[in-house]
C-alpha cells in the first residue's frame, strides 16, 4: 500500500495532478481488495476439505494462511473426537447387552449390534422409527408412556418368545431416552423353577393333609370315643392343619398371581358392593370383640380387573386391621375417586407397626413380631397377596403407621384402571 502512494505521489510530481493521481491509486487498490475478497468468497463457497486456500499477497495472504490454520486445527480436533466416539462405539458395540439411544420423542437415533440380537432391530431401516413400532408387547408401550422408570420392565424378547429381556431406561440430556436391554433368560428360569417348585409342593401336600384333617375331624366329631387324653392333642392338631391348609391356599394363590401379569379377569367390579360384603365378613371375624367397623364408599366407582383378586386383597387388608386392633378400636374403610385415580384405605386404632419394619412389610413371611402372628393366625402371606394383585391392576400400595395408634393401608388405582363412574 505504502509502495502504492509513494507510486501514486510520483506520478502527481511529474504530472502535476495529485488528486487525480492518489484518487487512481486507491481504485486500483479497491479493485485489487475486491477481487481477493471475492477470490476468498469464492473459496469458502466451494470448498473442499484439505483444500489450500488461494495464494494471496500481503495482508490478504496472512488471512488466507490464519483461516487455512484455524481451519486445519478445527479439522484435527474434529478428527481426535470422532476416535473417541468411534472408541465408545466399538467397545458399547462389543457389549452383550443392548444400548439403544432414542430422541425426546422416543424415535430410535442409535442403537449397538445386541439390539439387532436381542429386540431385532434393523440397520439402517428402522433409524427414526418410533421404538414402540418395534417392541409392540403392550406392556413396553404402557410403560414407555408412562415415563416413570424406576423400575426394570421385563418381557419377552419381540423376535424369540424363548428369550426374556430386562429393560432399564434412563432419560438424559433433552429429554433423550437410554434404554439398556440386559437377556435375563437364564434368571427368568430360575425364577420360574422356584415359583413351578412351590406351585407343585403346595398342590402335592393338599391331597395328605386333606385326608388328616378330614380324619382328624371325625375323630372329633366322635370325641367320646376317643380317650380323654389325646383329646386336647387332636384339638391342636385340627388346629394347626387349618392354619397348614391356609398356608398351602396362600402358596397356591401367590402361585397364581404370578404366573401371568394381568388379572384373569377384567371386567367392571363394582367396589361398593363388595367392600359392604367384606365388611361383613370382618364383622363376622371380629364377632364380640366389639369393634366399629366403618364404611364410606363413594358408589358408582367400578375397576376394571377381577373380582376375585380384589376381594383377596381388600379382604385381607381389612381382616389384618381387625386382627391387629385391641377390642373396642375402630376400623374405617374408605373408597373414593379423584384426578389422581381411585383409593381404597383401611384405617385402624390398632397397634400400628414401627417405621422400621413399612419397606419390608409385603415380603413373603415377612413378621414385624412371630409371637403376634401366632396368636393371630396370620400366614405371613397376606401382604405378598396384596402387593401381587395390587401389581396386576395397576396399583400401590401405601403404608403409614404410628406403633401404638394404628395403621393405614391405601391402594392407589391409576385412572385407566377406572371402568366407569356411573350416577349413583
Ligand atoms: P399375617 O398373615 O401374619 O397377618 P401379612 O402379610 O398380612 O401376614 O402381614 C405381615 C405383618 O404385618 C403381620 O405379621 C403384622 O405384624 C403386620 N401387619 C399387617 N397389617 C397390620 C395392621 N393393620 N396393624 C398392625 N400390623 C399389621
Amino acid at each position: 500500500m505504502l509502495l502504492l502512494i509513494t507510486a501514486c505521489l510520483l506520478v502527481g510530481l511529474i504530472s502535476g495532478y495529485y488528486g487525480w493521481s492518489l484518487a487512481v491509486g486507491l481504485a486500483i487498490y479497491l479493485g485489487w481488495t475486491l477481487k481477493q475478497l471475492l477470490r476468498l468468497h469464492e473459496w469458502l463457497r466451494q470448498h473442499k476439505p484439505d483444500e489450500a486456500p488461494p495464494d494471496g499477497y500481503g495482508l490478504w495472504g496472512e488471512v488466507f494462511d490464519s483461516i487455512y490454520h484455524l481451519q486445519r486445527r478445527d479439522q484435527r480436533v474434529r478428527g481426535r473426537l470422532q476416535a473417541v466416539i468411534d472408541r465408545v462405539q466399538e467397545s458399547t458395540a462389543a457389549l452383550k447387552d443392548a444400548v439403544i439411544m432414542l430422541d425426546s420423542d422416543g424415535n430410535l437415533e442409535w442403537w449397538n449390534r445386541a439390539a439387532e440380537t436381542l429386540l431385532g432391530l434393523k440397520t439402517p431401516q428402522d433409524s427414526g422409527q418410533p421404538v414402540t413400532n418395534l417392541v409392540r408387547h403392550p406392556r413396553f408401550k404402557e410403560y414407555f408412556e408412562q415415563e416413570n422408570y424406576l423400575e426394570p420392565l421385563e418381557i419377552p424378547s419381540p423376535i424369540n418368545d424363548r428369550l426374556r429381556v430386562q429393560l432399564h431406561i434412563t432419560r438424559y440430556g433433552n429429554n433423550e431416552h437410554l434404554m439398556l436391554v440386559r437377556d435375563v433368560t437364564r434368571i427368568h428360569q430360575l425364577e420360574q423353577m422356584r415359583k413351578d417348585f412351590v406351585a407343585n409342593v403346595s398342590h402335592e401336600l393338599r391331597t395328605p393333609l386333606t385326608v388328616i384333617a378330614g380324619y382328624l375331624e371325625t375323630l372329633l366329631d366322635n370325641v367320646e370315643e376317643v380317650n380323654p387324653r389325646w383329646v386336647r392333642a387332636l384339638q391342636q392338631m385340627q388346629q394347626q392343619g387349618g392354619r397348614m391348609q391356609t398356608l398351602l391356599n396362600d402358596l397356591l394363590l401367590l402361585a397364581k398371581l404370578e404366573a401371568t401379569d394381568y388379572p384373569s379377569d377384567n371386567q367392571p367390579v363394582a367396589v361398593d358392593a363388595l367392600l359392604q360384603s367384606i365388611k361383613g365378613d370382618a364383622q363376622a371375624l371380629s364377632g364380640q370383640r366389639n369393634q366399629r367397623i366403618t364404611l364410606e364408599a363413594t358408589p358408582g366407582i367400578r375397576l376394571k380387573g377381577s373380582e376375585a383378586e380384589l376381594r383377596s386383597a381388600f379382604s385381607n387388608l381389612v381382616f389384618n386391621a381387625v386382627k391387629y386392633t385391641q377390642d373396642g378400636g375402630q376400623i374405617r374403610i374408605r373408597w373414593w375417586a379423584d384426578e389422581q385415580g381411585a383409593h381404597l384405605s383401611v384405617q385402624d386404632s390398632g397397634i400400628g407397626i414401627d417405621a422400621k419394619h413399612l419397606s419390608r412389610l409385603t415380603e413373603r413371611f415377612y413378621r414385624v413380631d412371630s409371637s403376634r402372628a401366632s396368636n393371630t393366625g396370620g400366614t405371613g402371606l397376606g401382604l405378598a397377596i396384596v402387593k401381587h394383585v395390587l401389581l396386576r391392576h395397576r396399583a400401590r400400595l401405601e403404608i403409614s403407621s404410628v406403633p401404638g395408634h394404628g395403621s393405614t393401608f391405601t391402594c392407589h388405582f391409576a385412572p385407566i384402571q377406572i371402568a366407569s363412574r356411573m350416577a349413583s
